[in-house]
């Protein structure tokens, strides 16, 4: 049997649980194509499924990753969209049923069959990976590997977050939490490409000189988590017009107290999965729209990739890691040590 060095996850736990194995390389249905990895990025979503905060769909022992480029080793035997020796990217979700309301109207995150890789099924913490056809696209040759492997989840979820689902506007005030982080730089590139007037907010001061050059108008660092004042004076006085929330319960009532009357608040990501409270009327008294979005459609990546191919935003890598060192890797991703997006190259 052909085996692959993978990242294998035996159970929920610390760092450790982490190991470097020879696993069989996973085997073709109809659909499926396996994908030689040439880098996969690593998210906070990866560290919620190991520390056990995450538990649905999830069983162990799992290969995390959901963030793969890579080229064509092999294809099922009705796969017609790719041949081996294709360069393609792909989405967060690894199938989905193709046919339901959601599929049909390009909004294949929200469809009840679909299945996360390194969540619901093995992901690209591997030296291959296996994956639907519906899934992939075509990677340009512009783009590299390392590129290609953020631009669904770090780059499509602020996509549908300031885009579709915020309807950013030219002239909008937009606040990014959780700014420093792999979504957070990208969010800001994506918010000044709406047109937005963008706040950066980071609990980070190391961080501040790379939210200015991704873009932010202003940065706003908080410390001691308390940073509605700030946005709110830099914002006119009177708040912001939409929020891309990255960070979720931690952030929420600050976020929410910096918002302008008639806001979009779009949340995106959760890092800890904490309850809040809030008054209701809070919400419609100021007539604030709460939103939310979590992974990317074919056709949002479609555009993303043309985006990143056109240079009119920059897929940006920050650091790169050996497989061997994924434990230190989301240690530093915990402790805040890393800025923007990292990727494990095998
Ligand atoms: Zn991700
Ligand atoms: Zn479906």
């Amino acid at each position: 049997m052909k085996t692959m060095r993978a990242i294998v996850t035996e159970r929920p736990g610390d760092y450790d649980v982490m190991v470097v194995k020879d696993v069989p390389v996973p085997p073709l249905g109809p659909r499926d194509v396996l994908v030689r990895s040439f880098a996969s990025g690593v998210c906070y979503h990866d560290h919620l499924i190991r520390a056990g905060v995450m538990k649905r769909g999830i069983t162990f022992p799992l290969i995390l990753g959901h963030e793969g480029a890579g080229i064509v080793e092999a294809v099922g035997e009705s796969v017609r969209a790719h041949r081996p020796g294709d360069r393609v990217a792909c989405t967060q979700w690894t199938e989905c049923c193709g046919v339901c309301r959601f599929c049909r109207t390009n909004r294949e995150p929200l469809c009840a069959q679909r299945k996360l890789y390194g969540h619901d099924r093995d992901g690209t913490y591997a030296e291959w990976f296996r994956i639907q056809e519906d899934s992939l696209l075509p990677l340009p040759p512009e783009i590299g590997f390392e590129e290609g492997a953020i631009l669904s989840c770090a780059i499509g979820t602020v996509l549908a977050a300031i885009r579709d689902v915020g309807q950013t506007r030219a002239g909008d005030r937009l606040l990014v939490t959780g700014a420093g982080g792999g979504l957070g730089v990208h969010a800001i590139q994506m918010a000044r490409l709406c047109g937005a007037w963008v706040i950066a907010q980071t609990s980070s001061p190391g961080k501040v000189p790379l939210l200015r050059e991704m873009g932010a108008d202003e940065v706003v660092v908080s410390e001691d988590g308390r940073f509605a004042d700030a946005v709110r004076r830099v914002g006119d006085g009177e708040g912001v017009d939409v929020v891309c929330d990255n960070v979720g319960a931690p952030v929420f009532q600050e976020a929410l107290r910096a918002t302008a009357r008639g806001a979009r608040y779009v949340l995106v990501g959760e890092l800890t999965g904490d309850q809040v409270t809030f008054s209701t009327a809070r919400l419609f008294l100021k007539g604030v729209s709460l939103l939310s979005t979590m992974s990317t459609s074919r056709t949002q990546l479609a555009d993303v990739i043309d985006l990143v191919r056109r240079r009119r935003l920059r897929a940006t890598i920050t650091e790169r890691f050996r497989f061997e060192e994924a434990p230190r890797v989301h240690r530093l991703m915990v402790d805040r040590k890393l800025s923007g997006r990292v990727v494990l190259v095998p």
